[in-house]
């Protein structure tokens, strides 16, 4: 090697070795020597870089690798092992540059440290992983021995509040309240913890039904109230003449809504409003609630359904409502959102959900006439509800088992004959036993209405 040669390499701050096309070592720098603990440039000359770089995922195919990589592009990277003359060993980044078709430059760098940090840090996250799953596994078990007792406090205070043990004093109904809204609040934090344990582990398992969201929205409201009232707020759910349907698990939909109702309340001062509405739109059920009170700061917002996250040190919490809430409704393949302030206000909260919709419940419409068909589905359709018209009824039962009805709506023009069999035959199969049976009928006799009374059957006057 001449010293022009030589310059460059000597130049470069790490190792360095110049081979030829079948990576014979022609050239090195002393940091190369130092590097092997060869001694000497000579030592090193004349071996296979690619004997001494070993890539440990390609073991013997690395020179055919490397020559097939560098045909294809200018340089190549590998992490590899490197062997030193005096038989230690180091983790390396190597890179191969095709200079020309008769030499290959190879940058080699002792990645030991930033390795074995790698490593260390893996090892700590991993720790902490493990820390982590036994604090919620301790948790989730003390949070599972307190259900009980709770469950039983629950049920003694309702039968007290009830006057199962006579009449109390009026001081004694009212810590009986007050007890009961803290057992609520107290089962409500053991669920959360219990849901997220199984949401974590993948093994909470969805029980979905067609769930009326309204009306559960409404359910949760009145159970709200007896909070909302004591703080002088108004708590309104908007009315709305149709139902929305979701598929979806009720329970965890009803967790959702209380959730985000009693956050609502909570940080809403005195004298505030709470609205909250259902609408349908594009397939999908959305959920709103507004409130017009402490609002959440901008910065905190995208934070806001992070397990244990808090905006500031208010009122009492945990931190995990708003996570159980958006897990559930993502769960079920719905969206989590949360504004604030309200979108056209200045100050409050919106947070908003929703659930993929789904038909409302099947009626059976057994009817020849078209007037009534059309007058009694709209009225259905207007519900929610779904319709399957069946003209001529000639095998109800084995046809409509298969849809799984929610109700059977006869039309009471019919023939007696035809109305009578239809209902002993639904009453007399085990899948439909159970369901809601009405007749239209405006002019029937009072023995006959008895007798489907007996039988479970409404008579309603019929509407055309
Ligand atoms: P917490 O048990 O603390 O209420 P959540 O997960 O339900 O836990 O809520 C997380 C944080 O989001 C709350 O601590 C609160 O700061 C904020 N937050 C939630 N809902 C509202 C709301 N309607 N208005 C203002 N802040 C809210």
């Amino acid at each position: 090697m001449s010293l022009v040669n030589r310059v460059p390499l000597d130049a470069f701050g790490e190792a360095v070795f110049l081979t030829d096309a079948e990576f014979h070592v022609i050239a090195c720098n002393p940091q190369a020597v130092t590097l092997l603990r060869a001694g000497t440039e000579q030592a090193i000359q004349g071996r296979l870089a690619t004997d001494m770089l070993t890539d440990h995922d390609l073991s013997g195919e690395y020179p055919t690798y490397l020559s097939e990589r560098l045909t294809a592009v200018p340089f190549v990277v590998v992490e590899c092992r490197v062997t030193r003359d005096d038989g230690t060993r180091f983790f390396a980044e190597a890179s191969a540059h095709r200079i020309n078709d008769k030499t290959v430059l190879f940058t080699v760098r002792d990645i030991t440290v930033k390795t074995e940090s790698l490593h260390r840090l893996e090892e700590a996250n991993e720790r902490l992983r493990a820390a982590d799953r036994d604090r919620m596994e301790f948790v989730s078990n003390v949070s599972h021995e307190l259900r009980t007792p709770l469950t039983s406090m629950s049920y003694a205070l309702t039968n007290m509040r009830r006057g199962l043990c006579g009449a109390l004093p009026e001081k004694a109904i009212s810590y009986i309240e007050r007890l009961q809204m803290d057992v609520k609040r107290l089962m409500t934090t053991v669920n959360d913890i219990l849901d997220l344990r199984q949401i974590e582990n993948g093994t909470l398992v969805l029980h979905k039904t067609c769930v009326p969201l309204r009306r559960l929205l409404q359910e949760v409201a009145d159970a709200v109230m007896i909070q909302a009232e004591a703080k002088h707020q108004t708590l309104v759910v908007e009315p709305a003449l149709r139902e929305v349907y979701a598929e979806a698990d009720k329970h965890k939909v009803e967790r959702v809504f209380f959730n985000i109702l009693s956050n609502a309340v909570k940080y809403t001062p005195d004298g505030g409003v709470i609205h909250a509405a259902v609408r349908s739109t594009q397939g999908q059920a959305v959920i709103e609630v507004d409130d017009n009170g402490i609002g959440i700061p901008p910065e905190a917002l995208p934070r806001i359904s992070q397990r244990y996250f808090r905006v500031g040190d208010q009122v009492s919490g945990t931190g995990l409502g708003l996570s159980i809430v958006r897990e559930i409704v993502e769960l079920h393949g719905g969206t989590f959102n949360v504004l604030s302030p309200v979108p056209g206000t200045a100050c409050g909260t919106r947070v908003s959900v929703s659930f993929p919709v789904c038909a409302g419940p099947l009626s059976i419409l057994v009817s020849g006439d078209e007037a009534f068909i059309h007058h009694l589905s709209a009225d259905e359709m207007a519900c929610g509800h779904s319709v399957s018209v069946d003209r001529r009824a000639i095998d109800l039962v084995e046809e409509c088992a298969a849809l799984h009805p929610a109700r059977f709506l006869l039309d009471g023009a019919l023939p007696e004959s035809c109305l009578s069999d239809w209902v002993c035959q639904i009453r007399g199969d085990t899948r439909l036993a159970r369901l809601p049976i009405v007749i239209f009928s405006s002019e029937m006799e009072p023995a006959r209405r008895e007798a489907y009374a007996r039988m479970q059957v409404e008579v309603r006057p019929r509407p055309i």
